[in-house]
C-alpha cells in the first residue's frame, strides 16, 4: 500500500460532510468558506509516541486523542469546530493500526461535525500532528487574559481522572470499563461549555498540563493571584475508589490530559452559570476566587491558606 492508497483507504472519507468545504482532500490544498460575520480560530497540536501517550496505547485512542487535544483548544476559545488537517508520520503502514486510528479520529470528528480536509503522510518515527479550524462570531473569542480580582474560578468535569487512568494503563490495566481509563483514552473536549461561556467567562483555558499549571496561565500579566479551595475540588467517585483522598487531590491539581475547561466569571455574571451548566452537558464546579495580590494559594480543609507551586509538565525541563 503506497502513500496515496493509504490516504484513500483510511482518510479520504469518514469525517463530517460540510457545505462550507469548497474543495477537500485530493488537491494541493483545501478551499474553505468562512461564514459572513465570523472569525476563523486555528490551532495545532502534535502527539509524539512515548511523550504524549504510551507507545502501546490502542490506536483508536491515539486517533481520538490527537483530534481531542485540538478540539479542546477550540473549546477554550469558545469556537465551534469545523475543519481539520492531519499530518502523520508512521514507522510502517500497519493496516490494523491505521484502521483503528482512523476509527477513533473519525468517531470524534463526527460527534463535532468536523470535516477532514487534508494532511500529509510520511515514513518515520510515529508522530501525529493535527491542525483544527473553528468558527466564532466576530469578536466573541474567549481568551486567557481578562480575569479580575473577585472573579470566581470554575472547572468542568472531574480533573485528575485522566492522570489516574494513565497510571492504570502504564501498569497494564487497559480495561475501558474503568472510568478513569476511559477518560484518558477518550476525553470529551468541552465544546458546548466553551460556546455557552461566550459573553459569560472573563478568561478561559483548557486543562492539558494540570489544573494548577494551566490556572497559573490565567494569572499571567494581570498582577492577580488566586486562592483555591482544596475541599471544593470535584473528585470523581471513580478516582476515590482507587486512590486515597490525598492522592486523588494531587492528581486533580497536577495531573494532565483532562481536557477540561478552567475559567473565571465576574460576580455580576454568576447568575448566568446555571444556564452554562445546563447547556454544557457536564458538571461545572466553583473551586476558588481571583485575588488582587499575585501568587497561587490553597485553602485546605481546615481553613489554613498556603502558597502553592504550580509546576505542571513542561517539555525540555
Ligand atoms: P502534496 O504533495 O501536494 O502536498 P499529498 O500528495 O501530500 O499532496 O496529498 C494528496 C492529498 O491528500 C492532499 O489533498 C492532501 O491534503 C491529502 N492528504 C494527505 N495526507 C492526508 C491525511 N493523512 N489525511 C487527510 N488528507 C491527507
Ligand atoms: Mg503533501
Amino acid at each position: 500500500m503506497d502513500e496515496f492508497a493509504l490516504i484513500r483507504r483510511y482518510f479520504a472519507s469518514g469525517g463530517a460532510a460540510r457545505g462550507d468545504v469548497v474543495l477537500g482532500i485530493g488537491d494541493d490544498a483545501a478551499v474553505l468558506r468562512v461564514p459572513e460575520g465570523h472569525e476563523l480560530v486555528v490551532t495545532t497540536d502534535n502527539l509524539v509516541a512515548g511523550v504524549h501517550f504510551p507507545v502501546t496505547l490502542d490506536a483508536e485512542s491515539i486517533g481520538y486523542r490527537t483530534l481531542a487535544a485540538n478540539l479542546s483548544d477550540l473549546a477554550a476559545m469558545g469556537a465551534e469546530p469545523a475543519w481539520a488537517l492531519l499530518a502523520i508520520t508512521l514507522p510502517e503502514a500497519d493496516e490494523n493500526w491505521l484502521e483503528r486510528f482512523s476509527r477513533g479520529f473519525f468517531r470524534l470528528a463526527m460527534q463535532h461535525h468536523v470535516a477532514l480536509v487534508g494532511g500529509n503522510v510520511a515514513h518515520g518515527p510515529l508522530n501525529i500532528a493535527v491542525t483544527a479550524h473553528g468558527l466564532i462570531p466576530a469578536g466573541a473569542a474567549l481568551k486567557r487574559t481578562g480575569a479580575q480580582p473577585g472573579d470566581a474560578i470554575f472547572v468542568t468535569g472531574h480533573p485528575g481522572d485522566a492522570a489516574a487512568g494513565l497510571k492504570l494503563i502504564q501498569s497494564g490495566h487497559t480495561d475501558l470499563r474503568h472510568a478513569c481509563v476511559q477518560r484518558f483514552c477518550f476525553p470529551e473536549p468541552r465544546i458546548a461549555a466553551g460556546v455557552a461561556l461566550r459573553g459569560v467567562a472573563s478568561s478561559v483555558i483548557d486543562v492539558s498540563d494540570g489544573l494548577l499549571a494551566d490556572l497559573s496561565h490565567l494569572l499571567e500579566g494581570g498582577n492577580i493571584g488566586a486562592t483555591l479551595e482544596l475541599a471544593a475540588l470535584p473528585l470523581s467517585a471513580d478516582i476515590l475508589r482507587m486512590e486515597t483522598l490525598g492522592a486523588a487531590r494531587e492528581y486533580a491539581l497536577s495531573g494532565g490530559d483532562d481536557y477540561e475547561l478552567c475559567f473565571t466569571v465576574p460576580q455580576n455574571r454568576l447568575s448566568q452559570l446555571d444556564a452554562v451548566a445546563a447547556n454544557s452537558g457536564c458538571r461545572v464546579t466553583r473551586i476558588g476566587t481571583i485575588d488582587a495580590e499575585s501568587g497561587l494559594h490553597m485553602r485546605d480543609a481546615n481553613g489554613v491558606v498556603r502558597g502553592v507551586n504550580p509546576a505542571g509538565y513542561r517539555h525540555f525541563s
